[in-house]
């Protein structure tokens, strides 16, 4: 295995394809001369069909965290009331930065591996005013995907901006912004957009800027009012990764290539599989059926089993990486990561490396077993 790259089937960072490592290889860049505004413009515009927008996404150099940070930073104010939607580890980080710029935080707390009830959400708005709706379309840390048409429309409903954490699940699932009237939405480029991480993306609904005109928490590098002057030049207001934009320029394109609906079709595809194949195992699945991730699949480790464990001998025998649990879920869960670059192959051998594991854990499994399952559910999906 020496020398060999890893597979990586954490939920980030992916694994990076050939057409992105070139790119990251290439030239340097002016970052305010024409060839970059062209690039950021036809960014820019792949973003927007990826977000399901018309309106301006932003770039930031940053991890998908400034982007979260910057869409709360820019548009709330110290002692906004927000309603947070916690159900995990990213839920929980969003009530967190929007306490550290001083907004007054009610927790909406779902039991973890559930999505969040839009009723329960109805309900709280009701005894707001609530200034904002936070929350992660895609948990990461469960496995779960929430129903986030439905929360955004909840909030607009209530008179509350809705901000989305996109990060684990933009470029693998449909995010349709305006459709679904989502105020403003974050990602980030290591997960389905396969780059290395650095960018993050912030989408903003044009009504936003003047719903929350003289809104704004202290920032300065993340001021996202900046950073649309900026776009307006193809330009970003800081000295922006060159590199990853270049890059990004490529996996846009790999993704126009394939198609959109074909790369979402193809996470679905391989989510089923990987279900499929741990249902297969006798193996329970975290989150409810009915909000499970497209992009990432957490499974209970089995009963003596710690998961701390199994990722490590995944690791070592195997060279694939998949994630343990986060927080109270650490060494309870498993998930593996199918977002970006995830083609049956990978599955396959990342069903094989878990089934010796956990053979040689104690837990039996049948490979084989697990890897039809798999392929029937793909090709069924
Ligand atoms: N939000 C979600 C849903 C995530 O999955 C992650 C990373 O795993 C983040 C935010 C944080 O992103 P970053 O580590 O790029 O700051």
């Amino acid at each position: 295995m020496a020398g060999a790259d890893p597979l990586l089937m954490i939920p980030g960072p992916t694994n990076l394809p050939a057409e992105v490592r070139e790119a990251l290889a290439g030239p340097g860049f002016y970052h305010r001369g024409e060839q970059m505004a062209e690039l950021i413009k036809r960014c820019t515009a792949g973003l927007q069909r990826l977000m399901g927008t018309a309106d301006d996404v932003l770039i930031l150099t940053s991890s998908g965290t400034g982007a979260v940070e910057a869409g709360i930073t820019s548009f709330l104010s110290p002692g906004d009331r927000v309603l947070v939607v916690e159900g995990g580890k990213f839920g929980e980080r969003m009530a967190e930065i929007a306490r550290a710029f001083g907004a007054d935080v009610t927790p909406l707390a779902v039991e973890p591996g559930h999505a969040v009830r839009p009723d329960d959400l109805a309900t709280i708005l009701r005894g707001g005013p609530f200034r904002a709706v936070l929350c992660a379309h895609n948990e990461t840390s469960t496995g779960v995907t929430h129903p986030i048409a439905e929360v955004a429309a909840a909030a607009r409903e209530a008179g509350a901006l809705t901000i989305v954490d996109c990060v684990s699940c933009l470029g693998g699932v449909p995010v349709c912004a305006d459709e679904w009237g989502l105020d403003v939405v974050a990602a980030g480029s290591q997960k389905c957009l396969m780059l290395p991480p650095g960018l993050a993306f912030v989408g903003v609904r044009e009504d936003v800027w003047e719903r929350t005109a003289g809104a704004g928490m202290p920032s300065y590098y993340f001021d996202l009012r900046k950073a649309r002057e900026s776009l307006r030049k193809g330009q970003t207001p800081y000295t922006p990764s060159t590199t990853l934009i270049a890059a990004l320029g490529a996996a846009l394109d790999l993704i126009e290539a394939e198609g959109i609906e074909g790369v979402f079709a193809r996470h679905h595809a391989m989510a089923e599989a990987a279900r499929a194949a741990m249902l297969a195992a006798g193996l329970e699945l975290f989150a409810q059926e009915a909000c499970r991730s497209d992009t990432v699949t957490a499974v209970r480790s089995p009963e003596g089993i710690d998961s701390v464990e199994l990722v490590r001998v995944v690791r070592e025998r195997h060279n694939v990486l998949i994630s343990g649990g986060q927080a109270e879920l650490r060494g309870r869960i498993f998930r593996i990561g199918h977002m970006g670059l995830v083609r049956f192959e990978h599955i396959e051998r990342t069903l094989q490396a878990v089934a010796d594991t956990l053979a040689n854990l104690g837990y039996e499994c049948d490979a084989n077993a697990m890897i039809l399952a798999a392929r029937q559910a793909a090709n069924a999906s």
